[in-house]
């Protein structure tokens, strides 16, 4: 569509900001101009983290002479024309600003060609051209920008070493990659090979070529669209959990976005499936009218703005619900390998793969791969045949538990079960004994159970509960003794600015002076002994949130209630409490984790067993 420089008007109501700021801020601006070509093809090439040099090379569309001069003037673009066009943009770029930023920084050299005619040479130094010739003509663009801030040395002097300017390298890589599966990416540094991707426009695929294949298959996919959205991607099991959000993408319209709103969706999927303090892994893929999305709030453009982002961030959250809802989540044990020397487990990290050189510096994103891990489980001091309550019964486990890893591993070949067989998600389990009065061992055709009876208590408490709070009328309840409540200035004025909707839910805060406050009756479905924690725990969300939500205060109530009135570890079960605890966890509706994300049960599948001793192969 050929390009051209955009009216000063048009202009300034593109955020404005500086977009060169390392490296890795070239790489980002040269590889979106390649995507927008239409590229298939991108391949990276850098010397010294790309302080030196970086070299993109794509087989997108090219450029004419005529606009290969044009694309290093600023606000110069072919990718809008006018207001219109700004409040629809398809594609990454449209500021027009990048080259122009990149050449005025460095020693830049340019090689296009539209794949017809002879292509065309530029060399540029500090945004001025040096150079103009006829080059060859294989279709694609050729970019190499050497000599990074060579004439901004205050620039310069930011730099941090070079590990970490190619960690932000990798990041993006990552980020890019995950967000165009179909585009075959290659990124060297110094020569060696770091990252690569097949460009089979398989993200699962992309996935496990980024995080690892043992994530990858403990991915479950995940789709769903409504009348303006579409979602697409992949969420991690419950069991694989890392220590920041870092590892939630997203992208709407192949860019991908930073967005609070939408992770804390994600996360609030999980809902308690997740662990104190750990977050998934998820991509997501959502695709929307561009005229929904406004790109144009950062000159990064890592942020977005969008309409009807409550209708989006309600869509995501109940789909992963519901994805949980109806898949079996039993982590299985897997056998050691002998070749595994630890007990902790590194995903295998493409950048360190056969066909790749060692990356010197592992990106954050790449780093910390934490699993929730069970305690390796001890088999010095047991006596297997003692704790067994029914000796009678075959076991067929006695020794061999030090085989094991430690690590929590899902079974590949779990498949999804329909919302209304609820009890299919856990087979039928036979208790056989207890261990260590506080492990219920059980057994099926399918192999031996560990369940950990507290969980499992918890669990199905927490559901009683929270189904008896939720049904439970707003009627209130008189304290024979008021409680009182002292609180900070910040505290008490949010109570008074909140009056209304305390009133709503039942708390009635009476001034008693110096921000102290008296309680007279509460809602009839506080639980008894949890009158005050809960109290404080609305005031707390008042003053996170600005509002209360009942719904999650009655759950942190059940989870509260469930846990104290459970039964402990160290507690003797007959064989009868055993099996109704079993049949009772198969009706819960999340039977895998307790309301705190830690996991009930652990399998040991028959063929594991028999793997362990010898008796297949
Ligand atoms: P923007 O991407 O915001 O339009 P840039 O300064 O990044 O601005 O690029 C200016 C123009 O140069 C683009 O609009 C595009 O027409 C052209 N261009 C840049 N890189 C490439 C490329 N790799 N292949 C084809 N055209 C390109
Ligand atoms: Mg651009």
């Amino acid at each position: 569509m050929g390009i051209f420089q955009l009216p000063d008007a048009l202009a300034n109501k593109i955020a404005a900001g500086e977009v060169v700021e390392r490296p890795a801020s070239v790489v980002k601006e040269l590889i979106e101009n390649s995507i927008d070509a239409g590229s298939t093809f991108i391949s990276i090439d850098l010397a010294e983290a790309g302080l030196e040099r970086i070299k993109v090379t794509d087989n997108g569309d090219g450029m004419t002479e005529e606009d290969t001069e044009k694309a290093f003037l600023r606000h110069a673009t072919s990718k809008i024309k006018n207001e219109t066009d700004l409040f629809r943009v398809g594609t990454l770029g449209f500021r027009g600003e990048a080259l122009a930023s990149i050449a005025a920084v460095s020693r830049l050299t340019v090689k296009t060609s539209q794949g017809d005619l002879a292509g065309t040479y530029l060399a540029l130094e500090g945004g001025a051209v040096k150079d103009r010739s006829k080059s060859d003509a294989r279709k694609g663009t050729e970019i190499v920008v050497e000599d990074l801030f060579f004439n901004t040395p205050a620039r310069l002097k930011y730099m941090k070493t070079i590990h970490t300017e190619l960690g932000h390298v990798t990041d993006l890589l990552n980020r890019l990659a995950l967000s165009h599966p179909g585009i075959h990416f290659e990124l060297r540094h110094n020569g060696k090979s770091l990252f690569k991707t097949t460009g089979s426009g398989d993200l699962l695929q992309v996935i496990g070529q980024v995080y690892g294949m043992s994530t990858a298959r403990k991915m479950l996919p995940i789709e769903h669209d409504t009348l303006d959205f579409s979602v697409k991607g992949y969420i991690a099991k419950p069991e694989v959990t890392r220590a920041s959000r870092n590892y939630i993408s997203t992208m709407i319209n192949g860019r991908y976005i930073k967005s609070m709103q939408l992770s804390q969706a994600i996360i609030r999927g999980y809902h308690t499936l997740l662990p104190v303090g750990r977050y998934p892994i998820t991509v997501l893929a959502i695709e929307m009218d561009p005229i929904l999305v406004d790109v144009n709030v950062h000159p990064t453009k890592l942020e977005a703005r969008f309409s009807k982002d409550q209708e989006l961030v309600a869509a995501i959250e109940e789909t992963i619900r519901s994805v949980f809802r109806r898949t079996s989540l039993i982590p299985e044990m897997e056998q050691k390998k002998p070749e595994q020397s630890t007990v902790s487990i590194q995903d295998s990290m493409p950048l360190d793969g056969p066909q790749t050189g060692n990356l010197p510096h592992k990106s954050s994103n790449l780093v910390n791969e934490q699993q929730p891990s069970l305690e390796q489980p001890k088999t010095s001091g047991l006596n297997w045949q003692e704790t067994f309550l029914d000796p009678a019964e075959e076991t067929p486990v006695y020794h061999g538990l030090e085989d094991f890893n430690s690590e929590i591993l899902a079974s590949p070949e779990q498949g999804t079960i329909s919302d209304d067989h609820r009890e299919d998600r856990i087979p039928v389990i036979y208790p056989i004994g207890q261990l260590h009065g506080t492990y219920i061992l059980g057994q099926n055709e399918n192999g031996f159970y560990m369940i950990d009876q507290h969980a499992a208590q918890e669990r199905i408490k927490f559901e009683q509960f929270r189904d008896k709070l939720g049904q439970a009328p707003n009627e209130l309840q008189e304290l024979l003794i008021p409680l009182t409540f002292d609180f900070s200035r910040q505290e008490s004025l949010f109570i008074e600015q909140h009056k209304e909707e305390l009133d709503s839910v039942g708390l009635f805060f009476e001034p008693f002076g110096n921000q102290s406050y008296i309680i007279r009756s509460h809602p009839v479905w506080f639980p008894d002994g949890f009158e005050e924690e809960i109290i404080r725990e609305m005031i707390e969300q008042i003053m996170q949130h600005e509002k209360i939500d009942i719904e999650s205060i009655r759950e942190d109530a059940a989870a509260l209630m469930s846990c104290k009135r459970s039964i402990k570890a160290n507690h003797y079960l007959n064989q009868e409490d055993m099996a109704t605890l079993l049949v009772d966890l198969r009706k819960t509706k999340d039977p895998f984790t307790c309301p705190h994300g830690r996991p009930i049960i652990i399998h040991f599948s028959a063929y594991e067993l028999e793997k362990m001793f010898k008796r297949v192969m």
